[in-house]
C-alpha cells in the first residue's frame, strides 16, 4: 500500500500543519513521533527499504525493540511537510537491542530524524510501560504562552498546574495529572531525555523551561488537543496577567472537587491546596 496514503501517514502531515498554523513551530522548532501499529507495519512493508545501516539511538529503550516510529526530520520545517512529507518525514525502524535505529522510508533529500530521537523514544519506551501500549503519539512545540510563563512563575510542577487549572474549567478535566516542568536544559541529548521521562511516569505533559511543551497521547486528535489546551490556558493566564496582578476570582479547591465528581476524574490532591 502507498505510504501516503495510510491514515497514519496522514493524521501526522496534518497534525503538522496544524501546529505550525497554531504559530508553534518557526523555522525548524519542534518534533513529532508516532509508534506504528503492527497491522500498520504489515500494510507497508513492501514499500520500506531495509538496507540503511543502525545507528546508534543515543538512548536505551529494550521495550521498543522492533517496532517502527514516523518521525519528524532533523532541520526539516513544520510548514513544509504538508508540500513534500517524503522529504521533511521518515520512519525508522529500531533494532532487536532497542540501542540502534535506522531510516526506512522518507527523507529522500537526505538528513537524520529529529535531533530530539532520544527524548522521543525515551518517553514512547516510558509511555507505552504505564500505558499499556495505548500512548503512541509525543509531540514537542514551542508554545508562545507557556514559554512567557516560565518566566514569570516559579518553576514548580504544583504551582504551574494550579494556575493553569484555575484558568479554564476544561484543564482538570484535561489533564488531571498536572503538568511537569524540566528547568532549562540544553536541547538535543540524552540528559534532557532522562529529565522529561522521568516526569512523563507521572504526566502526560512536561513544559521545558524557556522552550515549550513536550506531551504524550493516545493519537493525533488527543495529543495535539492536550498542547492546545494548555497552550490555550496559559494565553488567558498571560492576559490576566497583564492586565493585574491579582485575580480577583477564580476557581476554587472546593470547585475543582465538585468538577472531578461531575467529570468523574481523579484529580491529583497535591495541586488542590490551600493558598
Ligand atoms: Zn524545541
Amino acid at each position: 500500500m502507498d505510504i501516503l496514503e495510510m491514515n497514519f501517514v496522514d493524521g501526522f502531515i496534518r497534525m503538522c500543519n496544524d501546529g505550525f498554523l497554531q504559530g508553534w513551530h518557526e523555522r525548524n522548532g519542534g518534533n513529532l513521533s508516532y509508534r506504528l501499529k503492527s497491522d500498520e507495519v504489515e500494510l507497508i512493508k513492501d514499500s520500506l527499504n531495509f538496507t540503511n545501516e543502525f545507528e546508534k539511538i543515543g538512548a536505551k529503550v529494550p521495550n521498543l525493540a522492533n517496532e517502527f516510529f514516523l518521525v519528524t526530520g532533523s532541520g526539516k520545517y513544520f510548514r513544509n511537510v504538508i508540500i513534500n512529507p517524503e522529504e521533511n518525514i521518515t520512519i525508522i525502524q529500531i533494532d532487536g537491542t532497542g540501542e540502534e535505529y535506522r531510516v526506512v522510508w522518507g527523507l529522500t533529500d537526505g538528513g537524520r530524524p529529529t535531533s530530539e530521537l532520544p527524548s522521543h523514544l525515551l518517553n514512547h519506551s516510558v509511555k507505552k510501560r504505564v500505558t499499556n501500549g495505548k500512548h503512541r503519539v509525543i509531540y514537542h512545540c514551542h508554545t508562545t504562552n507557556i514559554i512567557a510563563l516560565t518566566f514569570v512563575l516559579p518553576l514548580d510542577s504544583k504551582v504551574f498546574t494550579r494556575e493553569l487549572w484555575e484558568i479554564a474549567t476544561e484543564c482538570p478535566v484535561v489533564f488531571p495529572d498536572g503538568i511537569g516542568i524540566v528547568g532549562w536544559m540544553v536541547p538535543g541529548g540524552e540528559k534532557i531525555a532522562i529529565a522529561t521521562s522521568e516526569l512523563m511516569e507521572k504526566y502526560d505533559v512536561a513544559i521545558w523551561s524557556h522552550h515549550g511543551i513536550f506531551c504524550s497521547g493516545e493519537d493525533f486528535d488527543l495529543t495535539f488537543g492536550l498542547a492546545d489546551t494548555v497552550e490555550k490556558s496559559a494565553e488567558i493566564l498571560v492576559k490576566v496577567l497583564s492586565i493585574r496582578r491579582n485575580k480577583l476570582q477564580t476557581i476554587t479547591p472546593n470547585n475543582f472537587k465538585e468538577l472531578a465528581k461531575d467529570f468523574n476524574v481523579k484529580l491529583s490532591q497535591e495541586f488542590l491546596y490551600e493558598k
